[in-house]
């Protein structure tokens, strides 16, 4: 369970900065960071990965699919990632601008409650059987 706000600091290279992270991905930012992946940002998604999410900004109203846990990492550390099994692509901002930011989704994270909860189901059902 990891809630906005359940966060653990975090060492990350890039500036090398201790940062807050949210608990159920510290563990595998931190073991990029050792590794040598320079992290810009990141986040689990609070169960919410694949919902819609409405908001506006500068550049007009958006409505997105909320990512998986998923981190930001520097242009450097692309190759690097891949070899760590990772699957990243460019990051473009809002305005359409590329700059030097590359997104992947992370191996660990609480995906969403409702994967949770099927495997509750399927136990209750399997119990009464
Ligand atoms: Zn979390
Ligand atoms: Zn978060």
């Amino acid at each position: 369970m990891c809630k906005h706000g359940d966060t653990v600091p975090v060492f990350t290279i890039h500036n090398r900065k201790t940062v807050p992270v949210d608990r159920c991905i510290a563990d595998e930012i931190a073991e990029l960071n050792r590794r040598g992946v320079e992290t810009l940002g990141c986040c689990c998604s609070h169960f919410n990965a694949g919902k819609i999410v409405e908001y506006s900004n500068g550049f007009g109203r958006w409505k997105e699919h909320t990512p998986p846990p998923s981190a930001l990492i520097d242009e450097k550390s692309v190759d690097l990632a891949k070899e760590l099994g990772y699957v990243p692509f460019p990051y473009y901002y809002a305005d359409g601008e590329y700059r030097g930011v590359w997104q992947m989704q992370l191996k660990t994270g609480d995906i969403t409650n409702r994967q949770r909860n099927i495997s509750a189901e399927i136990k209750q059902r399997e119990d009464v059987e």
